[in-house]
């Protein structure tokens, strides 16, 4: 594919609370082959669930333009996400357009049961490092969260081949559920300790409106901390700006891991983060309730200026802080489901 080459970075922003747009997340497709029930859940995921139809979503080219588009605005960092990515057939010839773009980061988060067979494709089109999602090494606990029939030695496959593909550092994502996984929190730290992977622990969040969330189900970063640092002494690390997660290293020199407290203790004041829907709306926030529609210019011919111009307008405008209003007890609003906006 040839892509539009990197312009001159002219940064957005800053947004309303002093934020610039930093980094994008890309939802590539809104299927899953999972249906993990804090995301997907079947009951609303099943077999009568209309997907987006596939000349609704944006094509390669559409997301690698907008991808440059973001790039000439300040933004350094681009993860693809989902749903799940691996299910889109085009995606090499996507991370190869923003890869042409020169953007210094290109992620990829992934469920792992597909990467085997995409690792290296993926690491020649120019992707930088993988987040692949791993709740737990419990193959009956594995099998509930994720509610598919993957087992999860595809998944530690899919790791191994995304080292040998030199996808690194490689990072692991657990969801921490209260009564579901938590007792095999303590395996996951050794798997990650042993296998050099950065585990990130996330707080169970409120994402969209069909997972039946309860705070009551979330196990707080502190209470991972303690536990883990009971058994591994940990010492925090300076705080990377823009970064979603706070970072621990093992006081043993085995690696390190990160808390994501979105619920616990909201980090909206670093939030330098925006995200295009599969149907290329543009959020704010994760826990948007509307984006604006880039699909609609990008498809009645308007030029780079034009799109630069809505999404820093639009960014300029924004004051998004939904986190931090939970913990107040003033968030509202029917939310835009994970899968569909881009976890
Ligand atoms: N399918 C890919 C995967 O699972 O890695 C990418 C998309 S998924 C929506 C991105 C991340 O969001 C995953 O790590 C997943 O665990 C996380 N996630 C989904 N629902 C969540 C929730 N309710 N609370 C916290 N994290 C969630
Ligand atoms: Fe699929 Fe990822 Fe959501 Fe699980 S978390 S249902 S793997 S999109
Ligand atoms: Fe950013 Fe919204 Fe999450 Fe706050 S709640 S950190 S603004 S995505």
């Amino acid at each position: 594919m040839t892509a539009v080459s990197a312009l001159p970075a002219v940064a957005a922003g800053p947004d309303l609370l002093g934020r610039s747009l930093r980094d994008v997340r890309i939802s590539v497709t809104d299927r899953c082959n999972f249906r993990c029930p804090y995301c997907m859940p079947k009951a609303r995921f099943g077999p009568g669930h209309r997907f987006l139809p596939r000349a609704e979503a944006l094509d390669a080219r559409e997301i690698v333009r907008l991808a440059g588009v973001f790039a000439s605005l300040g933004v350094t960092k681009i993860r693809l996400t989902g749903g799940e990515p691996l299910l889109r057939p085009d995606l090499v010839e996507i991370v190869e357009g923003i890869a042409l773009l020169g953007v210094p980061d290109i992620a990829l988060t992934t469920n792992g049961a597909l990467l085997r067979r995409q690792a290296v494709r993926l690491r020649n089109a120019g992707l930088h490092r993988v987040t692949v999602s791993l709740d737990s090494l419990d193959p009956a606990v594995f099998s509930a969260m994720s509610d598919s029939r993957v087992e999860v030695s595809e998944v530690l496959d899919g790791i191994a081949a995304a080292r040998e593909a030199g996808l690194e550092p490689i990072k692991l994502n657990c969801v921490v559920q209260r009564g579901v996984n938590e007792d095999g929190l303590l395996d996951l730290v050794d798997f990650a300790r042993r296998e050099g992977l950065g585990l990130r622990c996330i707080e169970y969040m409120d994402v969209g409106s069909t997972n039946g969330w309860r705070k009551a189900d979330v196990v707080s970063g502190e209470e991972i901390l303690e536990r883990v640092g009971a058994v591994y002494p940990l010492l925090e690390e300076d705080p990377d700006p823009g970064a979603v997660a706070r970072t621990y290293r093992f006081a043993d020199g085995a690696g390190d891991l990160g808390v994501i407290t979105s619920v616990s203790r909201p980090f909206c004041g670093d939030c330098t983060r925006a995200r295009l829907g599969v149907d290329g709306k543009l959020y704010t926030c994760l826990f948007a309730t509307s984006g604006i529609d880039l699909r609609e210019p990008l498809r009645t011919g308007a030029d780079d200026d034009t799109l630069r111009r809505i999404v820093a307008d639009r960014w300029k405008r924004r004051d998004d802080r939904y986190s931090e209003l939970r913990g107040l007890g003033i968030a509202a609003g029917e939310r835009i489901e994970m899968s569909y906006i881009g976890g």
